[in-house]
């Protein structure tokens, strides 16, 4: 009889997870976790929590879909509140077994969590299952990645690359290993009370991506996706996305079936076409130097420079809303009502703390990191060195003229005077 543990990382759903698929046939007993490591002393700066309360809600509410998605089905799932290297040491003792599958994630946080355990003797299998497309198939290795976008996508085009269909819930679900009463969760789940517009968990995100094309959203995709102002001017499937509640490959499929029966127009393909640059982010970690998380700095210089900024003025009063720039000021109090800002007030606030504050890139990042509800290690940072004119595709960077933006996306104030307290 093998028994196994199915560590979930950003993959927090039953349905498409090849990992879990794989652990279910493998192993007669399954024990599935989690570990919230966001309480876990880091070298976070002082100045503010590393993860908001929306985040942590909308975190915890999908803990607790997935727990009960799991307990539907005769499983269950234990969540550690704890730092890894004390929770796996306390399994294998518990459960007599080392083997552990989990999802791939490159980036240097996790992959140094891999490393550990593979010194500590743990087996780890480990899948990638984060992508629309599957990154073999691509017409290249994937350590030739062309460092433009635009390259990838004409790649991806000529040769009709295609995602391979999602895979169903499994059927059935290893058993529980027995469990003695000392092996317990050590947090309650009960999400924090917030204001918010966005609830997570797999069941709420399927729900709102058949809601997003049962409504015909997607055909003014591409005119809409620059507004700021409401729910339905983009698709908002990303706080799904990053948690891994919902995979890109449902999100794929449930796009082909749209144009199938209404046909393909300037939305789909836009809104394909951004789920393009997600891929691309992510298939440049195979690449690239490993992607630091935002609390894990390469070098002291780094990390000095970094606390330097987060203990400044400027910063202080960029993350509070306060710089006196009404614009940029209502983005920065969108994100911390809501957890969530479009892509253009994304662009916005960041090149503002780079090129008006001349503020590293990095410390923006991580602060984004404590607040975005859609966190993505690949995508937070892709997007900010694209700003800051860093690392791939990023053309020399992109500085926004602040007044001309006002201008152009919130002529009357009406975005302003929503966010001006
Ligand atoms: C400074 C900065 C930081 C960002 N950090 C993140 C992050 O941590 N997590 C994150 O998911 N996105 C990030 N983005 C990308 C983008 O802003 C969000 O994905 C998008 O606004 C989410 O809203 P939506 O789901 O309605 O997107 P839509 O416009 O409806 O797009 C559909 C999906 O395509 C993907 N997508 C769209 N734009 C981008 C993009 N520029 N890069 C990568 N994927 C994209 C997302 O998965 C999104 O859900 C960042 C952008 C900037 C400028």
């Amino acid at each position: 009889m093998t028994t196994a543990i199915y560590w979930f990382r950003n993959d927090l759903r039953l349905n498409d997870n090849l990992a879990f698929t794989k652990v279910c046939k493998a192993a007669d007993f399954v024990l599935p976790i989690y570990i919230d490591n966001t309480t876990i002393a880091v070298d976070t700066p002082p100045s503010y929590p590393q993860i908001s309360k929306s985040r942590r809600a909308f975190l915890y509410e999908s803990l607790q879909d997935l727990t009960n998605k799991l307990k539907g089905l005769g499983s269950n799932l234990l969540v550690f509140q704890d730092d890894y290297r004390q929770v796996f040491p306390i399994l294998r003792e518990h459960l007599n077994t080392n083997i552990v599958y989990c999802e791939q994630i490159e980036a240097l946080e996790e992959l140094d969590q891999v490393a550990w355990l593979n010194e500590a003797g743990f087996s780890i299998k480990s899948f990638w299952q984060s992508s629309m497309l599957d990154p073999r198939s691509l017409p290249f290795e994937l350590e030739d990645m062309p460092g433009v976008f635009t390259q990838f996508r004409l790649k991806v085009e000529k040769h009709k690359l295609k995602f391979a269909s999602p895979l169903d819930t499994p059927l059935k679900i290893s058993s529980l290993p027995p469990l003695s009463g000392t092996l317990k969760q050590s947090i309650n789940l009960d999400a924090p009370l917030c204001e918010k517009s966005f609830y997570g968990g797999e069941s709420k995100g399927l729900a709102h991506i058949e809601q997003y094309f049962e409504r015909r959203l997607v055909d003014k995709y591409k005119r809409t996706r620059n507004e700021l102002i409401g729910i339905d001017y983009s698709s908002k499937f990303s706080p799904w996305l990053a948690l891994g509640c919902c995979s890109p490959r449902t999100i794929a499929k449930r796009l082909a079936e749209y144009e199938h029966q209404f046909g393909s127009n300037e939305g789909t393909y836009w809104l394909w076409f951004e789920l393009l640059w997600r891929d691309y982010f992510r298939f440049l970690s195979f690449k690239n130097e490993n992607i630091p998380s935002p609390h894990s700095y390469s070098s002291e210089v780094l990390r000095d420079e970094l606390d330097r900024d987060f203990q400044s003025m400027k910063f202080k009063r960029w993350s509070a809303g306060c710089t006196g720039d009404s614009f940029v000021d209502a983005g920065i109090r969108e994100l911390l009502s809501t957890g969530y800002l479009s892509n253009r007030m994304r662009q916005v606030v960041a090149s503002y703390w780079i090129y008006n504050l001349e503020g590293n890139w990095a410390a923006g990042a991580a602060w984004f990191c404590s607040q975005l509800l859609d966190y993505d290690v690949y995508s937070n940072q892709g997007n900010w060195q694209y700003i800051a004119g860093k690392g791939a595709d990023h053309q020399g960077g992109r500085q926004f003229n602040i007044a001309k933006q006002t201008q152009d996306h919130d002529p009357e104030g009406i975005y302003r005077k929503i966010w001006s307290t």
